[in-house]
């Protein structure tokens, strides 16, 4: 796989994803990506995707400002 901006090497990596969600901030550790050796461009499988939507969709009514999740340990 190669990256979209600039074309470089895309290897497996991990992440820390970000999401404000305006009454809330959501960090989610560990997320599984790929990352461009070059630019630092990453990219997540749709896999990943939906399992950070349905994270973030489990937080969305918490009453916290800032919800620090694993990746790894929700998604087991
Ligand atoms: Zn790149």
């Amino acid at each position: 796989m190669t990256c979209f901006m600039c074309k470089g090497e895309m290897t497996n990596s991990f992440t820390t994803y970000m999401e404000d969600l305006g009454n809330c901030i959501v960090i989610i550790k560990n997320v599984p990506c790929q990352k461009c050796s070059q630019c630092g461009e990453v990219s997540y499988t749709a896999t990943v995707v939906k399992e950070l939507e349905k994270i973030i969709d489990g937080l969305q009514n918490s009453l916290t400002e800032i919800a620090v999740v694993n990746y790894s340990a929700r998604v087991a």
